[in-house]
């Protein structure tokens, strides 16, 4: 786990983001505030396989930008990175770097879509958010990984975590967000709902609210998951696999 914060990152900590070592086949989920000197004190030649993107906020996809420049002016002889995103991500990315050519870094494939990326089937599934969110699953033989990215309650969350060996949900459980009449965010009690209805084997919460009381989100999604929830930290790692 790279970082745990959703909108701004809290002191030592780092926005969402996470990478996946599986027999050596290096990929990234999300790059938010903080995360690449976290993900190049693993990784320090920055040497990945393959980068899936969310959505285009910043605090999911900032230091993509990052790591763009890294590889652009640090190593341009590392082969093209496959991009996995909806589109947004790029025009935010075109933003910064109007007179370069993202795509001699870059090789975009576009989400929500279906992918084979090394050992893993790659899928990104449509869920609500402010701007278009792609949840994100990523499946080799038996064993998935799926994450919410930003989402409101949705029925899609059961379908991307179907009995997955680890289901990341956003737990920003910010006050009055369950007033709204449509919902972009999510509470940790649905969080924990969403993790059981998809039969997820294990269920672990992040994107937390700065100032958040966390122990108290684990809490309410325990309760409604049936068991105890992970909770995303910096540094933290969780094997996968029976
Ligand atoms: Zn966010």
């Amino acid at each position: 786990m790279l970082g745990s914060c959703g909108a701004f990152p809290e002191p030592g900590r780092a926005c969402s983001g996470f990478a996946v070592d599986w027999d050596g086949y290096r990929l990234v989920v999300d790059l938010g505030y903080a995360t690449l000197p976290r993900l190049l004190a693993h990784w320090p030649d920055g040497a990945l396989d393959a980068v899936a993107i969310t959505h285009e906020h910043p605090d999911h996809c900032i230091d993509l930008h990052g790591l763009f420049r890294m590889r652009f002016y640090g190593h341009p002889e590392q082969p093209r990175l496959p991009l996995y995103c909806p589109p947004g991500v790029l025009d935010r990315l075109a933003g910064l770097e109007p007179d370069v050519d993202l795509t001699a870094v870059f090789d975009p494939h576009p989400l929500p879509g279906s992918y084979q990326t090394g050992p893993f089937e790659l899928t990104g599934m449509p869920l609500p958010h402010y701007v278009p969110n792609a949840g994100i699953r990523v499946q080799a033989g038996e064993i998935a990984v799926a994450y919410s990215g930003d989402t409101g309650p949705d029925p899609m969350l059961a379908e991307l975590g179907r009995e997955a060996d680890l289901f990341i949900i956003e737990a920003t459980e910010r006050d009055g967000q369950t007033q709204r009449p449509v919902r972009n965010l999510m509470t940790s009690a649905e969080a924990g709902r969403w993790g059981r209805e998809a039969g997820a084997r294990r269920l672990m919460i992040t994107h937390f609210w700065p100032g958040n009381n966390r122990a108290a989100s684990i809490a309410a999604a325990s309760a409604e998951f049936g068991r105890n929830v992970l909770a995303a930290d910096e540094g933290l790692t969780v094997g996968l696999g029976h």
